[in-house]
């Protein structure tokens, strides 16, 4: 399904890890210097993430991804 998740600009993030913190459900991860998108299921569109960044490298996009599931959290 089409629906709203995070979006990382893999040039302006510099893989501080800091919007980890922020994200309520661990969705996201930080792999080779960059941080992700680790489970789409985790990830509630909202955005709380993007304040976190002090490098704007953060924003929402529309894109396939699974469904929201309430409650997962991200192993
Ligand atoms: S938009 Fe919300 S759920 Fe998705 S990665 Fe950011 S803080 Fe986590
Ligand atoms: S806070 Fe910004 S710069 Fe730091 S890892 Fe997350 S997206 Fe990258």
């Amino acid at each position: 399904m089409r629906r709203t998740v995070v979006a990382i600009d893999e040039r302006e993030c510099t893989g501080c890890g800091l919007c980890m913190l922020d994200c309520p459900t661990f969705a996201l991860e930080v792999c080779d210097g960059c941080s992700r998108l680790a489970d789409d299921r985790c990830c509630d569109g909202g955005g709380a993430c993007i304040a976190a960044c002090p490098h704007g490298a953060i924003a929402l996009a529309e894109r396939e991804a699974r469904p929201f599931q309430p409650g997962r959290r991200r192993e």
